[in-house]
């Protein structure tokens, strides 16, 4: 055994015992020899308990364990300490510029325990209030965990798509050309992508080789027949195919569909003319209308396409207010009237839900129930002013272990709608975590179930969970579905709206805006709601003022004939 290894577990040792409040000295010892192992000019597995001990830095406690770690690979002590700590904790350790105190933290006073959930609260804000950390550390940690996600050669949509769109600018000057277009994945607008796929109808391949060659952000890496493999700054990898201008139309076909849906198209497709002028003309050749990119997944896009029932599919402008939004009052970073001027004035939209966490909620600073009064009386004030943009008063509950609200009876018949989300014990199984949601379901005081999943994008897989089940129940109930615009998030997957708009559950796009700038995040939303093919009708919060206020008052009779829970 190496002394490299020996000193990264004596590191580990020192680093969990601080964390779980070992004295000061005892750990700095171990961590000191933990340092010098790592550069001594000799390997210490050879060496004897004895000869061990009588090395300075090492001493004969820290002698001892080395011993263990050379014959049994680690040490009981350690053994015991990982036991004690989640995983998720240990990797948070990894990272840079993160010691043991402001682990802990993280870990004991804002309630995270792994990379994701850390990623998560760095993008809301979270991290900068905590004690000992500042705006530079919050963004510090903030790039060294998207340098680590980088690394697994995956990108969130939301995060390759600034530099996608230059991308596809600046090789369109060169190309001279309108025939370009993303293909692949990022074209279907996928959650994640491995890289960008580029196709040129144009015989440019020379040009665009010393584009990239002459480019501050792009490295060459391959060139192969008529493919270029590119790599950016950031590890985005980005593959450039061309073709003949003849060609064009039918390569963006057989390059954006996913394999799935190209075997099934195959199958359809009789004969498609030499050359066409447009996508529709192949689908026409396959007996079928236009399906959008974002829908050629091969998952449920044939079916309605042969019904001639593709839907027609939300956009941005059909967004008429948006629901689930944070404020100052917990854990936003933008104060209620800041929010919702923001959206009269900016987003030009008829009304905001606001939804701040519930009293559980101590690690976001969570409504104890003379705050949410306070809070309404806030609103009111509001209403009186921006008149007649609305607030309505919302709260994210947090739905507790046995599944119930966070208030009692007498506060949650106060709120105009209520957010009803998992934030604590992940560690379920699929039993405990779909009958957790199903009593918050059945609840008459909820009324959209807040990201179903709990998964961050990349980094936490979130619990298991019966969806249908969980999806009949919202049917059963009259419940609307979150799809949650937070590109981390994006929970309910697209891959279930089908189903929630089969069984006639109502989605609703909320882009759980922190703070003003949060609300673009709604962008993602939509397109995760495009993919999942939801139409404006099957959106609440498309609808207007008006609707949605007879929405929330027919929800009170609801709650009101069930007042007894
Ligand atoms: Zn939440
Ligand atoms: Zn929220």
């Amino acid at each position: 055994m190496e002394n490299k290894p020996i000193s990264r577990l004596l590191r580990l040792l020192s680093q969990l015992m601080e964390l779980q409040g070992e004295k000061s000295f005892k750990t700095k010892t171990i961590a000191n020899a933990a340092l010098a192992i790592g550069k001594l000019p000799f390997d210490v597995a050879t060496k004897s308990l004895e000869e061990l001990a009588a090395v300075k830095v090492i001493g004969k406690s820290v002698a001892a364990k080395v011993r263990e770690i050379v014959e049994t690979g680690t040490m009981k002590e350690l053994e015991a300490l990982l036991a004690e700590t989640p995983p998720g904790v240990v990797e948070i350790m990894s990272i840079k510029g993160l010691g043991p105190k402001k682990v802990l933290v993280i870990w004991k006073e804002l309630g995270i325990e792994n990379i994701g959930e850390l990623f998560y609260a760095c993008n809301e804000n979270r991290l900068m209030e905590a004690k000992g950390f500042g705006l530079k550390t919050q963004e510090d940690i903030r790039k060294s965990i998207e340098f680590k996600m980088a690394n697994s050669g995956r990108f969130l949509y939301a995060h390759v798509h600034g530099f996608a769109k230059g991308l596809l600018s600046g090789l369109r000057e060169i190309a001279g050309t309108e025939l370009i277009s993303f293909t692949g994945a990022f074209r279907r607008k996928a959650e994640i992508v491995d890289g960008l796929d580029i196709l040129i109808g144009a015989p440019v391949l020379e040009e665009v080789v010393s584009w990239i060659e002459s480019s501050e952000d792009l490295q060459l890496v391959e060139r192969k027949d008529d493919v270029l493999t590119a790599e950016s700054g950031s590890g985005v990898k980005v593959y450039i195919r061309f073709c003949t201008a003849e060609a064009y139309f039918k390569e963006l076909v057989l390059q954006t569909g996913s394999a799935e849906h190209l075997e099934e198209l195959s199958s359809r497709v009789k004969e498609v003319p030499s050359v066409i002028a447009s996508e529709e003309e192949y689908y026409r050749a396959a007996g079928l209308p236009f399906i959008e990119p974002e829908l050629r997944e091969g998952v449920f896009e044939f079916s309605l396409a042969e019904k001639n029932a593709l839907p027609q599919l939300i956009c941005y402008e059909d967004l008429k207010g948006t629901l689930h939004n944070h404020s100052t009052w917990s854990d936003g970073a933008s104060s209620l009237e800041e929010m919702a001027r923001f959206c009269r004035d900016e987003m030009k939209i008829e009304y905001l839900g606001i939804c701040d966490h519930s009293k559980s909620a101590f690690y976001a600073k969570g409504l104890s129930e003379e705050r949410v009064l306070a809070q309404h009386a806030e609103i009111d004030a509001l209403n009186a002013k921006l008149s007649p943009f609305k607030i309505f008063k919302g709260i994210e509950s947090d739905i507790l272990f046995d599944g119930s609200l966070d208030y009692p009876v007498e506060i949650l018949s106060q709120f105009d709608f209520i957010v009803a989300s998992i934030h604590s014990v992940f560690k379920m199984s699929e039993e405990k975590a779909t009958s957790r949601l199903i009593k918050a379901i059945e609840n008459p005081y909820t009324t959209i179930l807040g990201h179903p999943t709990g998964r961050l994008l990349l980094s936490r897989s979130g619990y298991p969970v019966d969806i249908p089940k969980v999806i009949d129940a919202c049917a059963a109930n009259g419940v609307v579905i979150e799809i949650n615009a937070n590109p981390l998030r994006l929970d309910i997957d697209w891959r279930w709206h089908q189903y929630a708009i089969e069984k006639g559950v109502m989605l609703s796009v909320n882009p759980d805006a922190h703070s003003v700038r949060g609300f673009n995040d709604i962008h993602y939303g939509i397109i995760a709601a495009r993919k999942g093919g939801v139409a404006a009708e099957n959106c609440l919060n498309a609808l207007n003022l008006t609707e949605i206020s007879a929405f929330f008052e027919s929800r009170r009779a609801h709650e009101n004939t069930h007042h007894t829970i």
